[in-house]
């Protein structure tokens, strides 16, 4: 999917998904990870977006894992972008999911082999519509939440980033050229755990949008 619908009108073109690994420390302790240890880089395809309702199972996989998690969109372009001017390369906000094959990323992390095809394929990335900072602002803290079937599975605050959107902005400018069309998945609270084909997923960001998903049978 290459344009994402803002809740007022009009379309972003998407052109990377970055996203951020290890963002709040209760879900790195939950990894395994010494939550002191800085939060870091991986990506997505475009194409991983989806805005459902339905998103299939995926083949290869008996572990598919939910992560809830902020996503900003870049606006306009810029390298080496100062915390400070961060904000302003910001076109909107969303809320959306990093499905992840775990199984296969734990093979990859015990193999030191990319995390490719455990983090990206088509329909891998689940996202709302996005919303303006004139609709939303800039949100620092709220709750971030995902539910299956009506159970509450994840619950943090935006608060709990370890680094904050303006700061993953100017850490990643510092690494290339952000783009106009550019997505960052801001990583995830704990609580991540797994999805089957049945479950009805929910996903909240207070003040800036929700969204709901099927986890279908596995497309043919
Ligand atoms: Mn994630």
């Amino acid at each position: 999917m290459n344009h994402l619908p803002f809740a007022t009108g009009g379309s972003l073109q998407v052109r990377r998904v970055f996203c951020v690994g290890r963002n709040y420390a209760e879900h790195a302790k939950e990894m395994g990870h010494d939550s002191r240890e800085p939060p870091f880089f991986f990506a997505k395809s475009a194409e991983a977006l989806t805005l459902g309702p339905e998103v299939p199972y995926p083949p290869m996989t008996a572990d598919l894992h939910h992560e809830v998690e902020l996503v900003v969109a870049i606006g306009r372009d810029g390298a080496g972008i100062g915390v400070e001017a961060a904000r302003s390369h910001i076109a909107g906000y969303a809320v959306g999911i990093d499905l992840t094959r775990r199984d296969l990323q734990a093979i990859a992390k015990k193999q030191a082999r990319p995390w490719a095809l455990a983090k990206s394929w088509i329909g891998a990335a689940p996202i709302g519509m996005l919303h303006a900072p004139v609709e939303v602002g800039h949100p620092c803290s709220g709750r971030i939440e995902l539910k299956v079937n009506g159970q509450v599975r994840q619950s943090g605050d935006l608060a709990e980033m370890i680094w904050s959107v303006d700061e993953i902005i100017a850490e990643l400018s510092r690494y290339d050229r952000l783009l106009a069309g550019d997505l960052i998945m801001t990583g995830t609270p704990a609580g991540v755990g797994p999805l089957v084909a049945g479950d009805r997923v929910e996903v909240a960001i207070q003040g800036v949008g929700e969204a709901r998903f099927a986890i279908t049978a596995p497309a043919g």
